[in-house]
């Protein structure tokens, strides 16, 4: 066979592999753009664990008619404005997502800036694009994704049942509301019954929405975070050793306010706890690091759920050392540790 290049649309379906894997990655690919776009409540509806819809509707800047063309043009982001990968502040900058999802659904996307008269809607029908058309809406963005893959046989079949890619979309929405307490969350739709975290802001913040997300028992059970060495901040709250769980899935990393999983970070993690808990079991922890985003790579695969740190052993070690003196101030001892 020849040589071709391949069409824009066939390219971004092939893009979307990568970005969207599921339902739950278009969730947090659209409320992440929710939380840059400086949004203060987000409302999350699906139906058919996010299979036949997924809305997401935001109070934040919102786009205007040229803006709203060209978000779901690939490598359009307006959150890079100079060549510093070395310095992300924004939870997207690709400016994949929206090109990656209208290639594969039936994408619409509702936005009004604060200072427009109305708004405009546009249309992305498995990559076929419409120009906007004027719209009467409040300010903010709205995007609604109906029957992603149904195009893609051969990524419909990867899917699990509604209820398991339900789950997979309330983990994804815990995760974004802990690193976000002061946005308002509210996920309603016929997939669960509705949640609803509303913002809290000032002393104890973090504390209640661990609760609101996490539940109350983990936060009575939790000592906090609080330490700052050799450039990492050190947040949070890590569960007593006396309140373990059978496996890891309660166990949350933030780093720079995005959700990641790491293994430097878990194992620094198991590290701390090594001498309180068995090894079978796992302790709970809402963890949250601070690091100059310069000495930290997100950009290690499209859903930069995994990172590169350039001092890994400054890093592990704060958060042993970290964790460590949460528990000793809570009257938990290390074996290893000098006797006073
Ligand atoms: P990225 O987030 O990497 O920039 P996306 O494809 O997710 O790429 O979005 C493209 C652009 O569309 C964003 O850079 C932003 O300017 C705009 N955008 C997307 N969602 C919203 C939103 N909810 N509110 C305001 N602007 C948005
Ligand atoms: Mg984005």
């Amino acid at each position: 066979m020849p040589i071709r290049q391949l069409p824009e649309p066939l390219i971004n379906r092939i893009a979307a592999g990568e970005v969207v894997e599921r339902p739950a990655s278009v969730v947090k690919e659209l409320v992440e753009n929710a939380i840059d776009a400086g949004a203060r409540r987000v409302l999350v509806t699906t139906a058919h664990g996010g299979k036949s819809l997924i809305r997401v509707e935001d109070d934040g800047c919102g786009m205007n008619e040229a803006d709203l063309a060209l978000s779901v043009e690939r490598h359009a982001t307006s959150k890079l404005d100079s060549d510093a990968l070395d310095d992300i502040r924004t939870l997207g900058f690709r400016g994949e997502a929206l090109a990656s999802i209208g290639s594969v659904s039936e994408l619409r996307i509702s936005s009004r800036p604060a200072d427009a008269e109305s708004g405009f809607t546009l249309t992305v029908s498995n990559g076929r694009k419409r120009p906007p058309m004027l719209l009467a809406m409040n300010r903010g963005t709205s995007i609604e994704v109906r029957d992603l893959f149904a195009q893609v046989p051969a990524r419909q079949k990867f899917l699990k049942s509604d209820r398991a890619e339900a789950n997979a979309i309330t983990d994804v929405l815990r995760r974004l509301a802990m690193a976000n307490p002061a946005v308002h969350f509210r996920i309603e739709g016929s997939d669960r019954s509705g949640l609803d975290w509303p913002a809290v802001d000032g002393d104890g913040a973090l504390a209640t929405r661990l609760s609101q997300v996490m539940g109350g028992e983990f936060v009575d059970n939790a000592v906090p975070l609080a330490m700052a060495r050799h450039g990492v901040v050190l947040a949070g709250m890590a569960g007593l050793p006396t309140f373990t769980r059978a496996n890891s899935l309660n166990q949350y990393v933030f780093v720079n306010g995005r959700s990641v999983r790491d293994k430097l970070l878990t194992g620094a993690v198991r590290a701390a706890y090594a001498d309180y808990v068995f090894r079978d079991r796992f302790p709970v922890i809402a963890l949250y690091l601070s690091i100059d985003p310069g000495e930290v790579d997100v950009n290690v695969h499209p859903a930069k759920a995994e990172l590169r740190f350039r001092d890994t052993g400054a890093v592990r070690g704060a958060v042993i050392r970290g964790i460590g003196e949460a528990l000793h101030a809570a009257g938990f001892k290390a074996s290893n540790t000098v006797a006073e």
